[in-house]
């Protein structure tokens, strides 16, 4: 049987997409691209990129589609071994761009998370991210502000992003326009959707059922 070289997960904002991919990355030994992340990390730096994106993220919009591409291109041809993708494709054209650039190409699978948008509220509001590893948690799991990693000297915050408000757009803009790739990546054959409400570690256990 073929390995599982190339995942991609599908799901809405706070479904617990990073949490996954970072634990896939453990096992499979793959990397994993954060697109929220690296963007994140482009408007600290006040890079060309970052100053483009920066109105977009912070109203919960999803940044154009020539920005991501180009992004996703350069960080994926760099890749021989195969990747983890959090957060990309966002649209029907980023998908179509993934699978017809052969330096991306098909993803062996597709891991679609579904949570619910209470539970998604709910997680929004307690979510803390390092400032320097990246790693998520939440003021119920950790209420220190110091990273849980203790090797690590960051230390938590609350994303811009994830107020309320901002929170409300994104989902809409994920019923809109990332909802419907569930459908897309089913009629090819290479869907899992998986319920993604509970613990972290029991989404775990059905995520590392599909690779195993
Ligand atoms: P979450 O999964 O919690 O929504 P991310 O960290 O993945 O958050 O993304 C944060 C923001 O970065 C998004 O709301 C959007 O503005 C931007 N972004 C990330 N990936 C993409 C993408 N593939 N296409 C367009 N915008 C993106």
């Amino acid at each position: 049987m073929k390995s599982i070289t190339k995942i991609l997960l599908l799901g809405p904002p706070a479904c617990g997409k990073g949490t996954q991919a970072r634990r896939l990355s453990e096992l499979l030994n793959l990397p994993v691209l954060g697109t929220g992340n690296l963007l994140r990390q482009a408007v600290a730096d006040q890079s060309e990129l970052g100053k483009k994106a920066e109105g977009f993220i912070s109203q919960g919009l999803y940044v154009p589609d020539s920005l991501i591409e180009s992004l996703v291109l350069e960080w994926a041809s760099a890749q021989k071994n195969g990747w983890i993708f959090d957060g990309f494709p966002r649209t029907q054209a980023q998908a179509q761009f993934m699978l017809t650039n052969d330096s991306i190409g098909k993803p062996d699978l597709v891991i679609g998370l579904r949570v619910g948008k209470e539970e998604l509220e709910k997680r929004v509001n307690s979510r803390r991210q390092c400032t320097q590893c990246d790693i998520v948690t939440s003021t119920f799991v950790h209420p220190e502000e110091n990273c849980p990693d203790v090797k690590c000297k960051g230390y938590l915050y609350a994303r811009n992003d994830d107020a309320l408000e901002s929170f409300k757009v994104r989902h809409t803009q994920y019923l809109e326009h990332t909802e419907p790739l569930f459908d897309y990546f089913d009629n090819q054959g290479i869907l899992a959707e998986i319920y993604g409400e509970g613990p972290p570690e029991k989404v775990w256990k059905k995520v590392e059922k599909l690779v195993d």
